[in-house]
């Protein structure tokens, strides 16, 4: 949708309706990882559930580009919805992730300060982790800092330790997600923009590019559009302001010269530029901050990229000798509050799930919690499936077998990323198959290497030709 909403009933249309479904009991409206794992959280409850998203495939959004962290929370303003999320969704992440063949990386992270001011602030820190319940992050000498990072920049003047911050696959959970939520019988509409919607008085009739959806209760988890969606039901109580951030990719040897995530003394805006390794077994620099007004297409800048390169250089010389592979943007759907909106409009028979801005990988597992709370509070009561059934990942992570490691993988069409034709094949049927290259590439990882996609791109269009015609 690129418009605004003109009369807070109707968004941007997106072509002809042309499917008509079931009633479901609720409708969630957009398919990133917060809405995957709400359809999850709702479909385990027992309930008939419907996801519609706009793009092609899900993860159209904020979701399909972050730094892959799982966060304690230990830097989250305390006592905001957002660091009870984020903490819930962490200890449900870590409580499903092997029923899921979903990876965990054990890292820890480590606070670092450079300058004397920086360390001024490491006190402060570790009591702020400790109101928020973290109780095990703690100032370590820079000598041991060094002995367990020794890649890292000589000049550190302090750190901390954050021993549970840990890394993960960021396109695999919320796909788990919604594959498990299908299991259970929900239904996910892709390339379907919702563009308006009727309430009755006792529940909505909603319109989306491809044909009516009604539900008894609508769940607004639209990311960088939740202010538009929410218009349909009230005058938006707050507006979204997306918020860039810029990626570095550093070619795979990179990996190998940093074991934890290096996070910086954050202030008050933003993080700071995070160096980390991926789970995909690459080294990661990012995010930048910017306020922009795009909301579809995050782009990347000469000037922040430089920017980038310095410190990630400054802070890893041995980068100095290493090729970038790629370079991303994603944006935040941050608001001009400091905090998630997640609430219950009980007279409109409405969920709001959005402003879910720097932490929503994590947090979205405790999101929905929140949600499945909020319906069961004010929709009805939980008729929890006795035995959820469980999805299997194909695992993507370096460090456990893939496809390629088996006995006989068959053809290689990936080299780079050792993406054979069978998991391709794999990721291109099934209940909820790639839909664009995008979705392929979150998939599988083919494309997503040193040459990426200039020596497989001609096979994987042999094997997908229509996810890369438009
Ligand atoms: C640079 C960056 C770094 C990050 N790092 C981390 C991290 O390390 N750890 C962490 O936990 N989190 C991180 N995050 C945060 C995380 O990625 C976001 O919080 C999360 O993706 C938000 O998910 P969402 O589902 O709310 O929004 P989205 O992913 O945007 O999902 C909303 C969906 O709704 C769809 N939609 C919108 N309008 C409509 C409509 N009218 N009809 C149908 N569908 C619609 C969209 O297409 C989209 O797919 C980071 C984010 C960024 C940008």
């Amino acid at each position: 949708m690129s418009s605004r909403p003109s009369d807070g009933t109707r968004l941007a249309s997106h072509g002809a309706a042309s499917l008509t479904i079931e009633p479901a009991d609720v409708a969630i409206i957009g398919a990133g990882v917060v809405g995957c794992a709400i359809a999850r959280a709702l479909a385990l409850e027992g309930l008939s559930v419907v996801l519609i998203e706009r793009g092609r495939d899900i993860l159209s959004g904020a979701s399909k580009a972050n730094s892959a962290i799982l966060h304690t929370g230990f830097d989250a303003p305390t006592g905001s919805v957002e660091l009870r999320a984020m903490q819930a969704g962490y200890d449900e992440y870590l409580a499903i992730h092997e029923s899921l063949n979903l990876p965990l990386w054990k890292t820890g992270a480590h606070v670092v300060a450079w300058t004397e001011t920086e360390v001024a602030k490491l006190d402060a820190i570790v009591a702020k982790a400790r109101a928020n319940g973290v109780a095990d992050v703690a100032r370590i000498e820079v000598a041991e800092l060094s002995r367990r990072e020794p890649a890292l920049a000589r000049g550190a003047l302090g750190a901390v330790q954050v021993p549970r911050e840990f890394l993960i696959d960021p396109w695999s959970a919320p796909l788990a997600y919604a594959l498990q939520a299908m299991a259970h019988g929900a239904r996910v509409l892709r390339d379907a923009a919702v563009t308006a919607a009727r309430f009755d008085g006792d529940g909505w009739v909603i319109e989306t590019s491809r044909g009516m959806v009604r539900a008894s209760v609508v769940v607004n988890a639209a990311g960088l559009f939740g202010d538009h969606v929410e218009a349909l039901a009230r005058t938006s109580p707050f507006a979204i302001r997306p918020r860039r951030g810029q990626f570095l990719v550093y070619d795979k040897p990179a990996a190998a010269l940093m074991q934890s995530i290096l996070l910086p003394v954050p202030n008050e805006r933003t993080k700071g530029i995070v160096l980390c390794r991926t789970v995909y077994g690459n080294l990661l620099v990012g995010p930048t901050a910017e306020e922009v007004d795009e909301r579809e297409n995050a782009t990347t800048t000469e000037d922040q990229l430089r920017m980038l390169r310095e410190v990630a250089e400054t802070r890893l010389p041995a980068l100095r000798d290493i090729q970038i592979t790629a370079t991303y943007a994603g944006l935040r759907p941050a608001t001009e509050r400091q905090d998630y909106v997640v609430e219950a409009v009980p007279d409109r028979r409405w969920i709001t799930a959005c402003g879910i801005r720097s932490t929503g990988l994590t947090a979205s597992l405790g999101v929905a919690a929140m949600v499945r709370a909020l319906y069961a509070s004010h929709f009805g009561p939980p008729r929890p499936v006795p035995t959820p059934h469980l999805i299997r990942m194909p695992n993507l992570a370096e460090d456990r077998p893939r496809g390629i490691d088996g006995p006989a993988p068959g053809a290689i069409i990936c080299h780079c990323e050792g993406v054979t034709r069978r998991e391709i094949e794999a990721a291109l049927i099934g209940p909820l198959p790639a839909a664009d290259l995008g979705g392929l590439k979150r998939r599988t990882r083919v494309m997503m290497g040193r040459c990426q996609g200039f020596y497989c791109a001609a096979q994987v269009a042999a094997l997908a030709p229509k996810l890369v015609t438009p």
